[in-house]
């Protein structure tokens, strides 16, 4: 197992070091204390395009670079490390593209991919959840019943499909140009085989962004209520051509590492300012670094960062091997979720009172680090669906571990 960088992996990294040094440093805390309506950073995505950031993991054929997991790894580190806000804004387009590059047909790809590539503002999302339908909306432990789960209905008039409902807590709901819905097409089925991706333009008549949701943390990346009323759009925009839940294939590609390496790399930052801040502060004759108890929550920061930056490489470099191994990015997730959160709070609190001053870097990675706790599925439903996945490995006579 070769965890070294490629040249090309090494270059897109100083980019993304040097882009995030120079572009979101300066604008990083006055993002995350303006109001969640005003504080979307256009220029930077613009800037962030032009350098093929938004479309990191588009194929060379479409004008992307095909970044591996790997790769999008690398560029996370560094992004996340000054903002994880910002980062999401980028990553999140990586992961929604591969719905249409892994599960879209090639009308859909010839149809939707330019678009993607050739508008620096182009954003995407993923609408899932809505008020009635969270960790149930997926299939990992959950496959909700008929009458549960996603309710956002689809019916076929024609060559057409007919959608009504609401949609809410979706990420760039309200900054992006395409939606990749998640809507039942048959009510009488699980979500398993009930529920199908489609693909929505924002334009569509009939597709309003509701409330624009004010959370503690990820100031700067929005998230939003979607409604849908009669919306119609051809049944060529069924993702795929097919009704049912898409394949694991677009669960590869770096999806899965996505939220646990925004979860380090906030945490790198939180230990790195902890560390700078405890071999400066006096107290009590010493610099309180040398005062045993701080040194050893630095100490165990520090193990806790190492032990989940090995899980997060392992996960990253296996989905380039083989596709991801769901289990292991599954452990993965809980375990730098987990960590990082611990590791913001007990960073903060070295800090002392300055510790919750707004003007502290500080209090943003542990807001950032909580909010990332629920922006995916919740470690507690990963466990869930990892046992399930254990339970299945051992009555198929698999080996637990990849
Ligand atoms: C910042 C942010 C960004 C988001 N972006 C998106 C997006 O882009 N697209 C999208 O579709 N969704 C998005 N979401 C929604 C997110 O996926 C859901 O919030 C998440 O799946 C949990 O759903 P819920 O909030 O309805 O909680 P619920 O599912 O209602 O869960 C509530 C609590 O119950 C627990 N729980 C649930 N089932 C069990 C069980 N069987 N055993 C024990 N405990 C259980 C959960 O762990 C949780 O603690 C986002 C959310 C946030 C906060």
């Amino acid at each position: 197992m070769d965890f070294e960088l490629t040249e090309e992996q090494r270059a897109i990294q100083n980019l993304a070091c040097e882009f995030a040094r120079n572009e979101i440093q300066p604008i990083a805390m006055s993002l995350d204390l303006a109001s969640a309506k005003e504080n979307f950073p256009w220029e930077l995505v613009k800037k962030g395009s032009k350098l093929g950031l938004r479309t990191l993991t588009l194929p060379p054929e479409w004008g992307g670079i095909g970044a591996d997991a790997i790769t999008q790894l690398a560029v996370i580190d560094e992004l996340a490390y000054v903002d994880v806000s910002c980062s999401k804004i980028f990553s999140k387009n990586w992961t929604a593209c591969r719905y249409i590059i892994a599960g879209g047909t090639e009308e859909q790809k010839e149809r939707f991919l330019p678009l993607i590539r050739d508008n620096d503002t182009y954003l995407l999302a993923t609408p899932g959840t809505e008020p009635g339908a969270g960790a149930d909306k997926d299939t990992g432990y959950y496959d909700a019943p008929p009458g549960e789960g996603i309710m956002t209905s689809a019916k076929r008039k024609g060559d057409r499909y007919v959608i009504n409902g609401r949609k809410h807590f979706i990420s760039h709901g309200p900054t992006a140009s395409l939606y990749i819905f998640r809507v039942r097409t048959d009510p009488s089925a699980p979500v398993s085989k009930g529920v199908s991706y489609m693909v929505i333009p924002r334009d569509t008549p009939g597709v309003s962004i509701g409330a624009i949701h004010d959370k503690i943390g990820w100031r700067a990346y929005p998230q939003s209520e979607i409604i849908l009323e009669n919306v119609e759009v051809p049944v060529e925009n069924l993702l795929g051509g097919k009704e049912g839940y898409l394949n694991p294939g677009v669960a590869r590609g770096g999806r899965m590492i996505e939220v646990p390496a925004h979860q380090m790399a906030v945490a790198r930052a939180a230990l790195d300012a902890a560390v700078a801040y405890a071999g400066g502060r006096r107290q009590g004759g010493k610099i309180i670094i040398q005062h045993q108890s701080v040194a050893q929550d630095l100490a165990e920061c520090y193990t806790l960062i190492e032990a989940g930056r090995a899980l997060l490489w392992r996960a990253a470099w296996a989905d380039t091997q083989k596709g991801a191994d769901r289990a292991l990015s599954r452990a993965t997730h809980i375990f730098c979720t987990e960590a990082s959160q611990k590791i913001c709070l007990t960073t903060l609190r070295i800090f002392g009172g300055y510790g919750v001053m707004r003007e502290m870097p500080i209090q943003k990675y542990l807001r950032d680090a909580l909010t990332m706790g629920h922006g995916e599925s919740t470690e507690r439903v990963q466990k869930l669906a990892l046992a399930k996945l254990m339970e299945s490995r051992f009555k198929a006579g698999m080996p637990l571990l990849g």
